[in-house]
């Protein structure tokens, strides 16, 4: 079973752990729930621009350093969601990943298909994995 985001467990070598010989991509991975609980599609389409991971990336071939980064981006991404006025880690990344208000206003690349990037201004793309949409820059997001 996956731990929550916040857990104090939950850090890069728990990641790794985690996706050790799991022949997905990192997103599916993450959508499993467990390694870590409650990312949803978007919450975990969001993270992976933020931490620069394309979304194909092999579970198993996520560095380290890059699992670091994709910590960060899980509990980063989830403070700005409360922050902005949730209160609880359900209000926005439920099973079904749907979107709560936060996403809805802030997303980066979620439902931006061929909208320019953020960072970067190269459209943003949408792919669907495991019967999922995901979105993601090609320039910014490095498999
Ligand atoms: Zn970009």
């Amino acid at each position: 079973m996956g731990i929550e985001p916040f857990d104090p467990q939950f850090d890069a070598n728990w990641l790794k752990k985690g996706l050790a010989g799991r022949k997905v991509s990192i997103k599916q991975a993450l959508l499993a729930g467990d390694v870590v609980v409650g990312a949803g599609n978007i919450y975990a389409s969001e993270s992976l621009f933020r931490a620069r991971i394309h979304p194909k990336t092999q579970a198993t071939r996520v560095s380290l350093a890059r699992c670091e980064r994709l910590v960060a981006s899980l509990q980063q991404t989830l403070t700005d969601a409360l922050e902005s006025g949730g209160s609880t880690l359900r209000d926005y990344v439920n099973a079904t990943g749907e979107a709560g208000a936060y996403f809805t206003l802030h997303a980066a690349v979620y439902e931006r298909e061929g909208e320019p990037c953020k960072v970067c201004a190269t459209p943003i793309k949408r792919i669907v994995q495991g019967q999922r949409a995901t979105y993601f820059c090609p320039s910014c997001q490095k498999v």
